[in-house]
């Protein structure tokens, strides 16, 4: 027997001590701009996201769901599942919620207990102006839950400032870190609410409860359970990562990637931007429209990724598919050259399904990035 030596970074670690998985969450609570209780669980984004919704959404209350993409639908299903009623507020896809519409929907259910709202869906490529709908919903007193999965590390996200009671994070779209773990702050306000919803889940994987009880009201002193000590380790070097580089310029670079993106595809045959208004558009994905009749979003992927494998693009999920394709500029793409990439795949895909004016394109839109990223850096 060989013993792999190229395996043991990942094995034979010394045990993730309270300590330190206390300082993790205390990294992740800076990054969130938050003095609330960060809890990091244990799993993909979708169990806090799931967590909070089945703790602040007592049997026969009524929560505000806004639906601005896929996973405002997701958690219309999970607010149904809790025995509350969900009011959808919808919006097109292709722009933003307003405060108003929130402020009206909460003067039309006036009983609502619970505001679910995702800020930036990166299906979608479109985020929501939180700061404003966090002051409507303060000022109904219902709480707010966020999805800042898609947002955090890519656009300012100030969860105390804006009033978010319950702001969900994972590690694995602008801060480059890892999938299989995540962090939710709870404020006061949702601990005592949560407390008092006698079907919030307890004893459970799902519990936010559990970790108040086993975790935070003992001072952090002593882990419930195993912790995933990878995904935490991952998650604390993503962070530091983002923490060195400075959150801010973090910002900057993932907004000059939506701008060069947006001034890019202008210059692109048969694409436009399917997010109408450059303030809607999220920093951490841009998606754009395929004239559905012409050629499938699919067939433009596939022939941008032959073009080049490596560069970060994606087709719309779900009913999308055919219309919608993404660029996942987060991360390590919210990069210069991977968007000059991108352009240049995707003209070059245009142009290999004979989409006329394509061959010369790419040159084209790459020089329009490269000058709307500048551009950006400066305002
Ligand atoms: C990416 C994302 C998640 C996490 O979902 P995955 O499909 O596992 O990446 C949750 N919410 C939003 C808004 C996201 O963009």
């Amino acid at each position: 027997m060989t013993a792999n030596t190229e395996h043991s970074s990942l094995l034979d670690l010394p045990p993730l001590t309270a300590e330190h998985f206390a300082a993790v969450e205390d990294k992740v609570a800076s990054l969130l701009r938050t003095r609330c209780d960060v809890v990091a669980m244990q799993g993909e984004a979708l169990l806090p996201l799931e967590a909070c919704i089945r703790a602040a959404a007592p049997r026969g209350s009524t929560a505000l769901n806004v639906v601005t993409g896929p996973y405002g639908e997701t958690f219309g299903g999970w607010l149904r599942s809790c025995g509350a009623e969900a009011v959808t507020l919808t919006a097109p896809f292709t722009g933003a919620v307003g405060a108003d519409e929130v402020a009206r929907a909460l003067r039309e259910h006036p009983e609502t207990g619970l505001v679910s709202l995702v800020h930036a869906e990166a299906a979608t490529g479109n985020t929501n102006p939180v700061a404003e709908i966090g002051a409507v919903v303060r000022e109904h007193g219902a709480l707010l839950m966020l999805d800042a999965v898609a947002s955090v590390g890519a656009e300012p996200l100030l969860t105390d400032a804006w009033g978010v009671d319950l702001c969900v994070i994972g590690g694995q779209k602008a801060l480059a870190g890892p999938a299989g773990v995540s962090a939710v702050s709870v404020s006061a306000r949702a601990w005592d609410r949560i407390a008092a919803n006698e079907s919030a889940p307890r004893r459970s994987y799902l519990s936010l409860l559990d970790w108040k009880e086993r975790w935070l009201d003992g001072g952090r002193k002593a882990l419930p359970h195993a912790p995933a000590q990878l995904e935490m380790l991952a998650l604390e070097a993503a962070v530091d990562r983002v923490l060195e580089e400075g959150l801010d310029s973090s910002i900057a670079r993932h907004r000059a990637a939506s701008a060069a993106t947006r001034a890019g595809v202008r210059e692109l045959p048969a694409l436009a931007a399917y997010v109408t208004r450059d303030q809607d558009a999220a920093p951490a994905a841009t998606t754009l429209r395929v004239p559905a009749d012409d050629v499938d979003a699919r067939e433009v992927v596939a022939a941008a990724l032959a073009a080049d494998p490596g560069v970060p693009l994606q087709a719309a999920g779900g009913a999308l598919a055919a219309e919608v394709l993404r660029v996942n500029h987060y991360g390590r793409s919210a990069d210069r050259a991977v968007v000059r990439d991108a352009l240049a795949a995707l003209a070059g895909g245009l142009a290999a399904l004979g989409v006329p004016g394509a061959a010369d394109a790419g040159d084209r839109a790459g020089e329009a990035a490269a000058a709307a990223w500048e551009s950006a850096l400066r305002a």
